[in-house]
């Protein structure tokens, strides 16, 4: 799977629907202070499912929702789109017979989040999986974190070991027999 192309409206900086082409290759963002940079990165953990905010440098869910500046109002509204590129076929078994993955994550102030991925409504989890699947969700080694460097060279054994499942794409494994355990 390649990520293919982000669309972001509405959320955080992004007011106005912003497409974004990544072509094959080194992709480098750059740009000033405060332009977006890590908020472009925060929507791409964001559509992958991350349900934690903290981890987006907000104070409820909502925060990642464009809350106006001296021109512009607030929304109401944020949304995400990742359109991956199937066509080698190489997306877990579940969600295989597709070339492109087109997967939307939609919040509404006060009423949580949906996804949806091909135009049709799916739970948080199925999106979490399919990214744990490839070993590239939110909270994989696939995304550095400033600071997480660090983290993982002083992280107690247990720690370091959920990193290294994550890498190896087992750590969707984990969730689904804590589930099993559960029925
Ligand atoms: P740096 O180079 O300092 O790391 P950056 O390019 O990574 O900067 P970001 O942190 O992505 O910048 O963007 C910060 C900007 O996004 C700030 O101006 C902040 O006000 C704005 N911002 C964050 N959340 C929202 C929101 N919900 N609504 C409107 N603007 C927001
Ligand atoms: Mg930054």
């Amino acid at each position: 799977m390649k990520f293919d192309k982000l669309r972001l409206v509405g959320f955080k900086s992004f007011v106005e629907p912003t497409d974004f082409a990544i072509q094959p290759g080194l992709t480098g963002v750059v740009g000033p202070n405060g332009c977006g940079k890590s908020n472009l990165v925060e929507a791409l953990r964001w559509v992958m499912g991350e349900n934690a905010y903290k981890q987006m440098r907000a104070s409820s869910m909502d925060d990642v929702i464009f809350s106006g500046s001296g021109a512009r109002p607030a929304r109401n509204h944020a949304e995400v789109m990742l359109v991956l590129d199937n066509s080698a076929r190489t997306a877990p078994a579940a969600f295989n017979d597709c070339d492109v993955l087109e997967i939307t994550r939609r919040i509404e102030r006060e009423q949580g989040s949906t996804y949806k991925l091909n135009g049709r409504e799916v739970r948080a989890r199925d999106v979490q999986l399919l990214f744990a699947d490839a070993s590239s969700g939110a909270r994989s080694p696939a995304l550095v974190r400033q600071g997480q460097i660090g983290e993982i060279i002083s992280a107690k054994p247990q720690a370091r070991r959920r990193i290294l499942e994550e890498a190896a794409g087992i750590g969707g494994l984990h969730s689904r027999r804590h589930e099993a355990e559960l029925r």
